[in-house]
């Protein structure tokens, strides 16, 4: 298959239960070595997705093709396992009376080669001299690494995977996010990625669909939905906020922090998104914010700031000595994008 050929099709996707409408109306497609990362709220429809993907539930309406080939709508099913697609589930654990090995080989059809596959997998994923274990003597991180090396053991067109570190800590987490991203690049595979985690999902998706409600908000890159969202909405799903109340004439922005350019054409009243990370501060005792709290976070520190009646956060370096009741200066790094309210 050549680079630009579509993996991953879906189209007008519908999916009711009962009277919840899980999935409603949702389109896209992914091109061969893509990574989607499905993000949003607990209930908006990332699993369902994934299960019409997948082949676990039938859509009400819709298209899904994978490697051109369609799967469902249209009055076709192609049953899951005969749509060449590997899943890591969290409910798909691995067999337990089987080792590590045992596990991992158990898609792949040719005998012949079962054995070499196997041998090359576990270098993939970390885990060489293991095959032979058990799985319950395995730790929580490497058996997620044995279901994805068991996931990517048929050599799927396309992968799909429900929160496969949610249950790990911090720093396992990370290391894996690398690992997965390592093997799906290095392995040329189109995956769909299903979190509630933004980093998670700005960290790994080549594309981000924030969705909300069974639909997708917003479909961009992970600097598109982060930088430039579409709506309040977006915004708030894809990272910290500050609103600010402004009025806009001519292309400058009237607010609590004076007179500032925006970089959206809008007229009239809005509010200003303005990230954390986008505001700097300077002690100045006549500076017109008050410092109200603090949380120190490792390589930065989020500042809680007072004016008048309206809270900011703010994200600093946390080697910059901030002290709690002083007064400090705003400014701001970028032009922010103002959304018009009603
Ligand atoms: P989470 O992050 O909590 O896993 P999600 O975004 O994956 O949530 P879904 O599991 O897709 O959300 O659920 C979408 C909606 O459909 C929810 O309102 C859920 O209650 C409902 N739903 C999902 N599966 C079923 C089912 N089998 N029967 C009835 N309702 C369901």
């Amino acid at each position: 298959m050549d680079n630009n050929a579509v993996t991953l099709n879906c189209h007008a996707l519908r999916k009711e239960f009962n009277s919840t409408t899980a999935v409603d109306n949702i389109s896209f497609s992914l091109k061969k070595g893509e990574i989607l990362c499905l993000l949003g709220p607990s209930g908006c429809g990332k699993t369902t997705t994934l299960r019409l993907i997948a082949g676990f539930e039938k859509p009400d309406e819709g298209t899904i093709s994978i490697a051109g080939r369609t799967v469902a709508g249209g009055g076709v099913f192609i049953r899951p396992e005969e749509r060449k697609v590997g899943v890591v589930f969290q409910e798909y654990a691995l067999f337990p009376h089987m080792t590590v090995e045992e596990n991992i080989g158990y898609g792949i059809k040719n005998s012949m080669q079962r054995q070499q596959k196997v041998e090359a997998l576990l270098k993939l994923v970390g885990l060489c001299g293991m095959g032979e274990r058990n799985i319950h003597e395995l730790s929580g991180g490497q058996q997620q690494r044995v279901a994805l090396a068991r996931a990517l053991a048929p050599e799927p067109d396309l992968i799909l995977l429900d929160e496969p570190f949610s249950n790990l800590d911090a720093n396992l987490r990370q290391q894996l996010r690398w690992e997965l991203l390592d093997i799906l690049k290095k392995e040329g595979r189109t995956a769909v990625f299903v979190t509630h985690d933004r980093e998670e999902a700005l960290a790994l998706g080549d594309w981000i669909a924030v969705m909300e409600g069974g639909r997708i908000l917003q479909l961009g890159s992970p600097e598109e939905v982060y930088k430039r969202p579409i709506s309040d909405k977006v915004a708030n799903l894809v990272g910290e906020v500050n609103w600010i109340e402004a009025h806009v004439h001519k292309g400058k922005a009237s607010c609590i922090l004076g007179q500032v350019p925006v970089s959206s054409p809008v007229e009239g009243k809005v509010k200003l998104l303005i990230r954390p990370e986008q505001i700097e501060i300077e002690p100045h005792p006549k500076g017109g914010a008050t410092v109200a709290q603090k949380q120190f976070l490792g390589p930065t520190q989020l500042v809680m700031l007072t004016m008048g009646p309206n809270v900011i956060k703010v994200r600093v370096p946390s080697h910059k000595h901030i002290a709690i009741g002083s007064n400090v200066k705003i400014s701001l790094t970028h032009a922010p994008i103002a959304y018009k309210t009603f």
